[in-house]
This record gives structure tokens, sequence and C-alpha cells, in this order.
């Protein structure tokens, strides 16, 4: 755990408190800071309070006497509107900050490792996060997945905190200085946070604004956004550049074309046989955390041995189980028709028997009309059952299902029972979970025990 000194006998606000919020208000308190919580949701107060985190209703405070807000990347401070509270804090001349912020400042003599991008961020956060640990590198690895950056240990100069950042929490970390950062991507998302296509970029911009010309940006060429940026910094210079792609081969980068992995045009390995990193969309996952890794100063055989072994994450086309002729692939995390692409892209050639369902997304599942000649049966659950069922017509053979556990039984006993060999039963649903989930961790949770209890 981090206990940041600097900020003894300070008064610190702290809106939100979840999991991230928690964490930072309690090490404030350890620190010695007068700390003074909120949140509006009475369950999360509880929670906090619990945890012998002090509350203060933060409507009657005195924000000329507070020293700092710190915010939970989820609650707006600018579009579509600031909270009342942050408005509040804002005419009194008060900028909130994140927990990265307070890591930031309390722990300058590490090495930061910066990930953003609108997808793939966790996948190569935590590919990075492996190498380094299987490499004996001191690292730790937090941020906008997993652990909160508080509860992460303090390390020593030449240790690496390894973050995924989102835009979010880009815009409330004015210290963050990233030694290394990764631009993955940017397509659109989270538009009424940031004002529109040009606050969205401008977010993801912020991975690299304190950057020096001895620090690295790796960042794709692929999508016109970044190849705008990549272009800009080009010609003005004051980072390193590593331009990624996985279109083309590059002389001058890191590349993936037609699955092999090239460093500066010379072929380094093939990732077809790395299962647990399918696709294209992994390969430049792969590409990114290369980049890093090589910048850190590892050597390209330690990085693939290293990658090799990755076991892969949890909900994100996880292989669960495979049982006679089935693989079953958890893909949850896969909550909209752009992230179910990328798994029905990697099993074109697979007999495919997919759970679609949950609560819909606007634009449905229109968007996957061209893979739907590739799909062997649909198993619809949930609130989206019907409206997928019309969209599916005549198309794709489908089975309407009442629940997830029922959908992949259905979808087991066909798979099963028509016998084609490497057959594949997916859960990437398309959908939220919330109509009969928590969230898309207790979604897939769900379906690896049903599967566990078809395959005993
Ligand atoms: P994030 O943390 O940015 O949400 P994840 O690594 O958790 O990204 O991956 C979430 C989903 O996004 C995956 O299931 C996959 O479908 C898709 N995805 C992963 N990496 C990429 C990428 N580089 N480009 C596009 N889509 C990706």
């Amino acid at each position: 755990m981090i206990t940041p000194h600097l900020f003894k006998d300070k008064t610190m606000a702290v809106l939100g408190l979840g999991r991230s919020g928690r964490s930072v208000a309690k090490a404030l308190v350890r620190a010695g800071a007068r700390v003074l919580a909120w949140d509006d949701q009475e369950k999360s107060r509880k929670t906090a309070q619990e945890e012998g985190v002090p509350l203060v209703g933060l409507h009657t405070v005195a924000w000329n006497q507070v020293d700092h807000l710190v915010l939970s990347p989820g609650i707006p401070h600018h579009y579509p509107a600031p909270h009342p509270l942050v408005a509040r804090a804002q005419l009194a001349g008060l900028q909130p900050i994140s927990d990265i912020e307070i890591l930031c400042l309390s722990q300058p003599q590490a090495t930061y490792i910066g990930i953003t991008g609108t997808n793939g961020k966790s996948t190569t956060t935590t590919l990075i996060g492996h190498v380094l640990q299987d490499n004996k590198v001191k690292r730790e690895v937090g941020g906008n997945l997993g652990i909160p950056v508080m509860d992460l240990q303090p390390l020593e100069k030449g240790g690496f905190y390894v973050l995924e950042l989102s835009s979010y929490q880009l815009e409330i970390t004015p210290s963050l200085h990233c030694h290394i950062s990764v631009l993955l991507n940017i397509t659109p998302d989270h538009l009424e946070r940031h004002g529109g296509m040009e606050g969205y970029i401008a977010a993801k911009k912020l991975i690299y604004k304190n950057a020096t010309p001895q620090d690295v940006l790796v960042i794709s060429v692929d999508d016109s956004h970044c190849l705008t940026l990549h272009e800009s910094l080009r010609d003005v210079g004051g980072v390193k550049l590593i331009p990624i792609s996985t279109c083309k081969r590059l002389d001058d980068g890191i590349s993936v074309k037609e699955g092999t992995l090239y460093e500066n045009g010379q072929a380094i390995i093939s990732l077809k046989d790395f299962d647990c990193l399918r696709g294209q969309h992994n390969w430049q996952n792969i590409a990114a955390a290369f980049g890093v890794l090589r910048s850190v100063g590892l050597s390209a055989e330690a990085i693939t041995k290293s990658i090799a072994s990755f076991p892969g994450l949890a909900h994100r086309q996880q292989q669960v189980a495979q049982y006679k002729n089935i693989t079953f692939i958890n893909d949850s995390k896969a909550t909209n028709a752009e992230a179910v692409a990328k798994a029905l892209a990697c099993y074109r050639d697979n007999p495919l028997y997919v759970l679609f369902g949950g609560r819909p997304k606007e634009g449905g599942i229109g968007s996957l009309r061209p893979y739907f000649p590739s799909l062997t049966h649909a198993f619809l659950y949930g609130e989206a059952a019907s409206a997928f069922a019309l969209t599916l017509e005549g198309k794709v053979p489908y089975t309407l299902c009442e629940t997830l556990q029922e959908a992949t039984q259905a979808a087991a006993g066909l798979a099963l029972k028509e016998n084609k060999p490497d057959a594949v039963v997916l859960l990437s649903p398309a959908c939220a979970s919330w109509d009969q989930f928590q969230d898309f961790e207790v979604r897939g949770e769900v379906f690896c025990e049903v599967v566990r209890e078809i395959c005993a």
C-alpha cells in the first residue's frame, strides 16, 4: 500500500467512493490528511463507512478551505455538465484530480508506463505486466484495471508502474509523466463525456503531454486519428516515436503482417500459435507491448518467450474448456457489436454456436451482418432476444432462450449432437449484462460454471 505523506495536514475532499475512491481516501487518512469523503449513493457511503472512511456531506463544505478535490473518474467534471459539487469546487478555483495524480506525486522516483486507447488497454497492460514479471523486472500493475493504484506497492528507483489509463483518468492527472506511453487506437467512444470527438482525442493525447525527448511513445498508425497524431509528432519532435501497425510492414517500427511480428522490417516470430491472443486486434496489443518492452531493454527473444506463456485475460475470448468436439470461449467483455466482430473474425473457419443476449445497445447486431453466413446457430437470451431474432430471421438459424444458463446448455447440446469437428461455443453477448447480472464479470463466471458442469 502507498501512503502519500505529501498530503499530511492537507484538507482533501474525496468525491466518489467506489473501489478506487475508498482506497485513496484510506491512503490519505494514513498519511495524516483531513479527509472529507462523499458519495451520492447511500450504498457506497455505507460500504465506505464500514471501512473507516470519514464521511462529510460535501454540500455544506467551505471549498476555499479545501486543498484538493480527488474525483472518481466516472463523475463528470466538464461534459455533459459538471457534477454540482465539482462545479462549486471549480468556482473556488479547485481543479479535480485523480488517485493516479496522488500516485504520481508521491512516487516520483519510479518509471511510468501508461497505456491508453479506445480498445485493448487491459490486454496490453496485463501483457506488459506479465512479461516484466516473467523477466524478474520489478513492476506494479493497476489503474483503470484491477487494483486501485493506492493499493499497489511503493517502488524504488528502477521499478515500473504499468498503468491502464482511461480518457477520464487522463483528464484529471495533470502531473502524469509517462516515460513510455502507448496509444493503441482511437475510435469514437464516450463522446458525451468529452463534448465530441475533438475532446476525446484531446483527452487521449494527454498520455504523452509531459513527455521529454528521452521518453518513448508507442503509437498506432492504422486509424486515421492516431496516424494524424503520429505525423504531427514526427514533424515537431519532442518524444521518441515507435509506430505500430497490423495493416502494413513498417521499416521503422513494430508491425504484424499475415501473422508475423516484425521489428524494423525484420521478421521476429509467427503469432499464429498464440492461442490466448488470437485475432488482428490482439496482434495490435502484442505489437504495442513489444515496442514498450524493447524500450525497457528486454531482448526480442525474452519478450516473445514470455508472451507465449501469457494466460490471457478472463472474459476476453478466454478459452474455458475443451470437451469432445467443442471449444468453449468466454468473451463476456464484448458488450457491443464492435467487440463481438473481433471474436467472430477469429472463428470464421469453425462451426460456430454463438450466444447473444442481455440488455441491447443502440444499433443491436445489425453491423455483424457480414459474419452471418459463418454462424452455424445463434442462441438468444435476455431482453435483447426478440429484437435480435428479427435481425437474424431468414439468415441465421436461432433458438430463443430465457437465460444465459439455458442458452449455454442448448448451444452445447446442439454442438454435441451435430458433432462437427472443431466446433466453438462462444459467449460474445453484444449486450450489457444488467438485465440478468451485476456486471460482465459475473456473467462470464456463470457461463464458465455451466460449462464446467457440462464437461464434468
Ligand atoms: P479495454 O481495456 O480497452 O476495454 P480490453 O483489453 O479489455 O480493452 O478488450 C476488450 C474487448 O475489446 C476485447 O474483448 C476485444 O473484443 C476488443 N479488443 C481488444 N484489443 C483490441 C484492439 N487492439 N483493437 C480493437 N479491439 C480490441
